[in-house]
């Protein structure tokens, strides 16, 4: 029973136990079946979102991978164009050199190293500079390194094209480098340090030294010829003055026809000769470029009006009318050089007078344009002679040029007149021109820039006309005695006969020494002073001359009128002559009516000239 019981129990427990798995297997079910459709939701959630995530990665791959390819073709290209920097870098035969702020270098190309003795990177310029020296010149003194091209672009300067000379124990010569140089600034603006680019210019600095030194060969070869032609010219007018002046007075005293006829043959060949001598030193000094206009005031017309009085006896006597035609509006006093004007219109008019042999010469003169300060005139000559074919008109300007050039020609010059009066016109800001027709005759036409004097006060004009105004002297009574200080004695003796027929007397001495000697012993109102003579000349004369008026007491000091007589055609003569106390210039051969007209300029001064005017046949008063 007992054992029923427990089977009994044992089923029972047995059964409670199937029942409840069997319960708990429905629950399981039921909970598994719940699991698995929550799993299955979820592993659907989840496999989309593993899905999404893989595509996300797969995007990200993509976009990785673009990227990388950017990058790989980016360092590409950076690397070629850094190839491309570098091969530009080190095939400019220039040499760049850069350095950073503690003057470093960084980076060096090829002809940097070549050039510039930098044979490798990292080092400092101070450890380059060591063995080497940088001047600006060939005798200036080592530059300190503060002051070396890369010292200064790391400071901020920036330079062009310097020129420096490099030089080192293995540079025998010397490099001559061109170095321009730049402060290198990084992108936050701060500077980095410097950049200089050179290059080797030794052969051109050569070139350039070998051109100056036969530059100044050449000038020292027309100075000399300058002087050559100078001291040559002055061996001829000495004699010249002699010749002309006397042939002038000769010719003022009573001759009979056929003596006159051979005193004016000699007079006219005289002037020839001063001519050609004065052209061809005109055209020495052109050449040089030591022709200098003066300045001062003068009335055109008076020039006009000189011209043709000089050329009216010459036009004359080969039944050529000359005429004046000034219009009514020349402005005057204009500022420019009188002489020179005269000469251009002169040698217009000679060669005229030369070239024609009938019908008239006729001057004119206009002011084309004006301004405040300035006035423009234009001058005209025309004749109605020989005439210049076309093809001849514009060579005839060029030097040594004529129409006619053969040596059996019939007109004499030198060919030197045009060029030298083109020269001239062009050096008073003005032109010159030619019409010709052969057989008709021939217009040469030029124009000339003239400064209009400034007006000072009323009293200073009259005074100048007082000064200016002629034969104001001639009242007074005693004749004034001039001293000539003069070495050639045919000279000497000219100047003191027509000093005779202008009313002054002469004392006559040798050389500047007695000259001295003579004023301490006498007092002159006027020297006229030979500029060349031996032993004390002109200038050292006239020097000592002012020296002893300054160290005179001033209630006696006087001031002795000092007037140079020169051969001497050395350009800037006039200059030189004011610079030694001279006061006024007359050049040799001196002209009797040029004598006359500047002792009238200086009469005032003189104080006291000859009443009675003797008569021009050189005797005696
Ligand atoms: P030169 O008169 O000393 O020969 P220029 O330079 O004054 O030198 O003149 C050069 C040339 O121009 C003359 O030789 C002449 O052939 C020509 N010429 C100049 N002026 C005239 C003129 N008025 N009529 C004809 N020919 C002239």
């Amino acid at each position: 029973m007992l054992l029923g019981q427990r089977r009994a129990a044992e089923t029972r427990a047995a059964r409670r136990e199937t029942l409840a798995i069997v319960l708990d297997g429905g629950v399981g079910v039921v909970a598994v079946c719940l699991v698995s459709l929550l799993m299955g939701r979820a592993i659907r959630r989840l496999d989309a979102s593993v899905a999404g995530q893989r595509a996300a990665e797969a995007a990200l791959q993509e976009v990785n991978q673009g990227l990388e390819r950017q990058v790989a073709e980016r360092t590409a290209e950076l690397r070629r164009q850094s190839d491309l920097m570098n091969s530009i870098f080190d095939t400019v035969t220039d040499g760049v050199i850069v350095c950073d702020r503690d003057l470093k270098y960084t980076h060096v190309n090829r002809a940097g190293k070549e050039i510039g003795g930098v044979d490798r990177e990292q080092l400092t310029v101070a450890q380059v500079a060591g063995g080497l020296t940088l001047r600006t010149a060939r005798d200036a003194p080592p530059l300190p390194l503060e002051q070396w091209p890369l010292a200064r672009a790391v400071r901020g300067e920036s330079f062009d094209n310097q020129r420096l000379l490099l030089g080192g124990a293995n540079l025998k010569d010397g490099l001559w480098l061109e170095v321009s140089g730049r402060p290198v600034i990084d992108e936050d603006g701060a500077r980095y340090g410097g950049l200089i680019v050179h290059r080797d210019v030794s052969a051109r600095q050569r070139a350039e030294e070998e051109m100056a030194r036969a530059h100044r060969m050449a000038l020292e070869a027309a100075r000399l010829r300058s002087e050559f032609l100078s001291n040559v010219s002055h061996e001829i007018l000495t004699p010249l003055n002699g010749i002309l002046g006397m042939s002038r007075l000769l010719l003022d005293t009573g001759l009979r026809a056929a003596q006159r006829e051979y005193a004016e043959a000699l007079h006219t060949s005289g002037e020839l000769l001063r001519d050609i001598v004065a052209d061809v030193l005109d055209f020495s000094h052109l050449s040089d470029g030591q022709l200098v206009l003066e300045e001062a005031e003068f009335d055109p017309r008076d020039s006009m009006e000189r011209v043709a009085a000089r050329f009216a006896g010459p036009a004359q006597k080969k039944r050529l009318k000359l005429t004046l035609d000034l219009d009514e509006t020349l402005p005057a006093p204009l500022l420019g050089d009188a002489r020179r004007l005269e000469q251009i219109l002169s040698n217009l008019v000679s060669n005229a007078v030369k070239f024609s042999e009938r019908g008239e010469i006729v001057m004119r003169a206009r002011q084309s344009a004006e301004s405040a300060s300035a006035a423009v005139l234009q001058f005209e000559v025309s004749d109605t002679g020989i005439g210049i074919a076309a093809v001849d008109q514009s060579r005839i300007f060029q030097p040594f040029s004529q129409v006619d050039g053969s040596a059996g020609r019939k007109y004499g010059g030198s060919g030197l007149g045009l060029a030298i009066s083109t020269e001239l016109v062009r050096q008073m800001d003005g032109q010159i021109s030619l019409e010709s027709e052969l057989n008709r005759g021939s217009t040469f036409c030029f124009t000339a820039h003239m400064g209009k004097p400034v007006r000072q006060a009323q009293r200073l004009d009259n005074a100048a006309e007082d000064i200016a105004a002629p034969g104001n002297h001639e009242d007074k009574a005693a004749a004034a005695t001039i001293l000539v200080a003069e070495d050639n004695p045919v000279n000497q003796k000219l100047t003191q006969m027509q000093l005779r027929i202008l009313g002054f007397a002469a004392d006559l001495v040798s050389d500047g020494r007695e000259a001295l000697d003579a004023l301490a012993r006498r007092c002159y109102p006027i020297v006229l002073m030979d500029c060349q003579m031996p032993g004390m000349d002109g200038y050292e004369a006239t020097a000592e001359i002012r020296r002893r008026e300054a160290a005179s007491p001033q209630h006696t000091r006087q001031h002795t009128i000092v007037i140079a007589m020169t051969a001497h055609a050395l350009s800037g003569a006039r200059e030189k002559c004011h610079a030694a106390g001279m006061d006024d210039y007359i050049s040799k051969p001196v002209d009797i009516d040029d004598l006359d007209a500047l002792l009238k300029r200086w009469a005032p001064e003189i104080g006291a000239v000859a009443g009675e005017q003797p008569s021009r046949d050189g005797s005696p008063s």
